[in-house]
Formats: structure tokens, C-alpha cells, sequence
């Protein structure tokens, strides 16, 4: 009986401690969690870990950091303990402090500091900065969105521009097709290069970065006027793929999935009646024709030359999507003469200047146009998808104000909602911001330096008065013979009957 009674007994003790244990092994284990929040921090410097770089782990949770642990080792090498035994000083230092029993000059570590809870505490600490997590794409590559549907996604930020917004769809929906069924390898498929034909500001590069962001592909964006010829002063044509990897991570799978957009293309027509060699025309243009179509490139990894010490990665250039873009002046000029000639001949012979008022006249543009514009024509047949976009509209500059998703009305209204004031602008104020914004004649992009402007003031004397519940735009104020309309949230409430 007795003997049941002291194994019950030693059972309680056993369970007991393996809870204490359980208890113990939670506590330490929340400690760690705590600590890998926060940044080692080292011991001898304090600096933390995201300056210092990577730490030693000494026991106790004490962390020592590559500089510092190799100062220490240095100075304990050279350490000359024979010489400092002979030095007389040092002798006679001795020998004071047997007799007195106090070490000097000698500061005492106190141990126990150093083995303290955790070595540096955590409020000392900085904490880590957190992992963003990865934006979900709107739309996956891998599935490969039907062409509405990238369209769709595409209105959502793109005014207008129908036909380009069709027409890009199409293509990179049948791009990433042909990649993703790997089909390119079989039946030699020609690639869907596009080149964009439009305005400054009608939205070129606008597109192509919306595109970019809905597929969740990486994107380089270069300027033609930058590039020259291999060897020559500038940045050489290869470069592109390298600004690409850059976007991709380094990862070179990723980016060869990516999109280029090679901006200004215009900008390396061939040059009329010149002698010297055209290291940033011509050759440029012939210079791409690998790149456009497909092939191996070794690309500095980090950094723009390849002279640099860096180590170069082979990218295949065969799945990367081109999209050229340029505005392309005096085009429609080229396509008037054509058009008139070909018009002038025979009974339905047209008047000269029946072409002058044609707004669409860009978008009859074809390749012969373009080779005459100065584009060789291997460079033009590796593009072999061509649209047009339309310059803006005065109804299309309003749209633009306020009905994409980050409208800038929108941005701005967003912003005066968190000093809790609603900004409303007439429609009349919209008109006579895009009536600005068209004399400009640099597009889009004069809409947002005309808002800036204006709601300076706005933005400076509002939080200046809690009072102020709305403000109203009006045509007025944006022409400069008026102010804007003040509405008191006391009369606000009155009026809404609260
Ligand atoms: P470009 O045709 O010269 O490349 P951008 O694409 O850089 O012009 O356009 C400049 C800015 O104007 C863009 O950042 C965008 O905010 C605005 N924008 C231009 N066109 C449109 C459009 N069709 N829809 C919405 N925003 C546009």
C-alpha cells in the first residue's frame, strides 16, 4: 500500500517537472521570437546589425560583430607580453598594487553585466524592418488572360486610346501564349514586337507601365537618344537588358519574361545626308535587330558596363516582349505627300490640301512611311505589330482629371479628406484646366503642373481653419479672376438638415 502511496508521489514530481519544463521551453522559445523581431545589436561597438552586417553569437545571447571580433583577434596577436613583463613600469605598477591590493589603471568588467538577461535588452534594439509582402498580380501571366480582359483592366487607368488598348492586348495576350506553350520552338512564330506611334503625353509609356504592373512582369524602360554603337560614348544597346535584370532582381527567368519599352525611337532615324558614321542612328537600329529577335546576351550583373569587375549573366532575349514608342514629327507629313500622290492621279484626282484638316492621318501610317521616315527596314520588320494613339481631346484631358482609378482629382481629394474637408471642383473648372493643359501641347503631362499650381494656396491656408468644411473649384479661380467657395461646416450641417 505504502509502496502504491511513493509511486503515486513520483509520478506527480515527474509530471510536475516535465510542465515546468513544457513552461520553460515556451518562455525561451517566446524570448527568441522576441529577439528575431529585433536587430542584434554588437556588444563591443552597439551597432546594430543592419549596419554592422552579419554578428558573431557568442554564449549568452551575446553578439560581436565581424569588425569587432577582428580588432580583437589583431590586437590579441600582436600583444607583446614578453616586452611588457621586462618594462619597468609596468614592473613597478605590479608591485604597487600586491601592496595595496587595488589594481590600477585597470577598470573592472563586471561579469555579471555581461551575462545579463539576453545580453543588449531589447528596448536598446532596433527592430527589424518588416518583409512588405508581394502584391498579388491582377492579372496572372500564367493563366494568360483573355484579351478583354487585359483590356478591361487596361480602362481602369487608360483614358481613351481604344484601337492601342486592343490592339496590345492582342499582342501580349498571344506573346505570353506562345512562351508559356513554348510553341516559339517548333513552328518558328514570328515575335509580337509592337512600336507605338503618338504625341508626347497621349499616354505611351503610361500604357505599357500599367501593363507591366497588371501582368507582374518586370519592365526596363530606355530612352533611344541614350544609346549608341557598342564602343562609343553612351549607354551600348545591351544595356536594356541589364536595366531589365536590374527590375527583375537579378533573376534572370524573370526577366525573360519581361518587357522592354525603348522610348524617343524616332530619335534613331536613319540621318539624312551624312558623311560621318551614325553611331546613334543607324547603327543603333542595326545594333537591336539581335536583341528584337532573339538572342543570347551577356549582361553585366549590378551594373552598366561590362568593364566593371561584375559578374555577367547570359540572358535569352527570345520571350522578352519589345514595345518601341516615338512621336515621330513630321510623320504625318510624309503620309500627306503620299496620300495626295497617290490621290492626284487619274479622274478622282483629289485637291492638295484635302489631307490638311485629317485628324486621324497618323493612324494611316504604313511601313513604307516609316522606312522613308529614316527606319531601316530590317528594324521595322522585327516590328511587326504598328499602332497609333491619338493625341488628347479636351473631353479626354476632363476624363483623365477624374475618372482613372488614381485620377489626380482623386489623389488630391483623398488628401484634403484626412483634414476632413471635401473638395469638389465644377465641371466648368475641369474644362478650363484641360483648355490650360492643351496650350501647353505637351499632353497629359501639363494637367498635373497646372492642379499643383493652384492648390498650393489651397493646401497652405486650409489646416489654417478648423471651420472650413468644403471646397468648391470654379472656372473663376483656375483663370485667376476669382477665389475658390468656402462652405463653413456649420452651414454644411444645416443644409444636409442635421
Ligand atoms: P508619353 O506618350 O509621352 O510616353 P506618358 O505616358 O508619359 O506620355 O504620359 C504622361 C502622363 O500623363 C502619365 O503619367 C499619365 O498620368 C498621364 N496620361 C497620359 N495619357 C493618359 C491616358 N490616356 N489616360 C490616363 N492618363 C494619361
Amino acid at each position: 500500500m505504502a509502496d502504491r502511496y511513493d509511486q503515486d508521489e513520483k509520478m506527480e514530481e515527474v509530471t510536475e517537472n516535465a510542465e515546468e519544463k513544457q513552461e520553460s521551453k515556451e518562455i525561451s522559445e517566446t524570448q527568441e521570437q522576441d529577439n528575431s523581431e529585433y536587430e542584434d545589436v554588437c556588444f563591443v561597438c552597439r551597432r546594430p546589425e543592419s549596419k554592422a552586417g552579419k554578428m558573431f553569437k557568442l554564449p549568452n545571447n551575446i553578439c560581436v560583430c565581424d569588425d569587432c571580433m577582428h580588432k580583437t583577434m589583431d590586437a590579441v596577436s600582436q600583444f607583446d607580453y614578453q616586452g611588457m613583463l621586462n618594462d619597468p613600469q609596468f614592473q613597478k605598477d605590479m608591485d604597487s598594487m600586491l601592496k595595496s591590493g587595488n589594481m590600477p589603471n585597470i577598470r573592472f568588467v563586471n561579469i555579471a553585466d555581461l551575462q545579463g538577461e539576453g545580453g543588449i535588452p531589447n528596448k536598446q534594439k532596433i527592430k527589424k524592418k518588416k518583409k512588405q509582402e508581394q502584391p498579388q498580380p491582377v492579372l496572372n501571366i500564367r493563366d494568360i488572360p483573355a484579351p478583354h480582359k487585359i483590356k478591361a483592366s487596361l480602362d481602369e487607368y487608360v483614358v481613351g486610346q481604344e484601337h492601342a488598348k486592343k490592339v496590345i492586348s492582342v499582342a501580349v495576350y498571344n506573346h505570353y501564349k506562345r512562351v508559356a506553350t513554348g510553341t516559339m520552338d517548333e513552328i518558328e512564330i514570328e515575335k509580337s514586337n509592337m512600336l507605338m506611334i503618338g504625341p508626347t503625353g497621349c499616354g505611351k509609356t503610361y500604357l505599357v507601365k500599367t501593363l507591366a504592373r497588371l501582368l507582374d512582369v518586370p519592365l526596363a524602360i530606355a530612352d533611344a537618344t541614350s544609346l549608341t554603337e557598342a564602343g562609343y560614348i553612351g549607354d551600348d544597346i545591351e544595356s536594356v537588358i541589364s536595366k531589365l535584370l536590374a527590375a527583375a532582381d537579378n533573376d534572370v527567368e524573370k526577366a525573360e519574361r519581361g518587357i522592354v519599352f525603348i522610348d524617343e525611337i524616332d530619335k534613331i532615324a536613319k540621318k539624312k545626308n551624312t558623311t560621318s558614321r551614325d553611331v546613334s542612328g543607324e547603327s543603333v537600329q542595326q545594333g537591336m535587330l539581335k536583341l528584337l529577335e532573339g538572342a543570347e546576351v551577356e549582361v553585366p550583373v549590378g551594373a552598366n558596363s561590362k568593364n566593371a569587375m561584375v559578374p555577367l549573366a547570359t540572358v535569352n532575349t527570345r520571350n522578352i516582349l519589345f514595345i518601341c514608342g516615338g512621336a515621330f514629327p513630321d510623320l504625318e507629313d510624309i503620309i500627306k505627300e503620299r496620300l495626295t500622290k497617290t490621290a492626284s492621279i487619274g479622274f478622282n484626282a483629289t485637291l492638295k490640301d484635302a489631307f490638311d484638316k485629317d485628324k486621324n492621318l497618323l493612324s494611316k501610317v504604313t511601313v513604307e512611311d516609316l522606312r522613308k521616315f529614316g527606319m531601316i527596314p530590317e528594324f521595322l520588320g522585327r516590328l511587326p505589330i504598328i499602332f497609333t494613339l491619338d493625341g488628347l481631346t479636351k473631353e479626354m484631358m476632363v476624363k483623365i482629371l477624374k475618372e482613372p482609378r488614381n485620377a489626380i482629382l482623386k489623389q488630391y481629394q483623398k488628401l484634403l479628406e484626412l483634414d476632413e474637408v471635401k473638395l469638389d471642383f465644377n465641371d466648368d473648372a475641369l474644362e478650363a484646366i484641360a483648355e490650360k493643359a492643351m496650350k501647353r501641347d505637351t499632353g497629359a503631362r501639363a494637367l498635373r503642373s497646372i492642379i499643383e499650381e493652384f492648390m498650393l494656396d489651397i493646401m497652405y491656408e486650409i489646416p489654417k481653419d478648423d471651420n472650413i468644411g468644403r471646397v468648391t473649384i470654379t472656372r473663376e479661380y483656375i483663370e485667376g479672376n476669382g477665389g475658390p467657395i468656402i462652405d463653413i461646416r456649420s452651414n454644411m450641417l444645416l443644409e444636409s438638415g442635421e
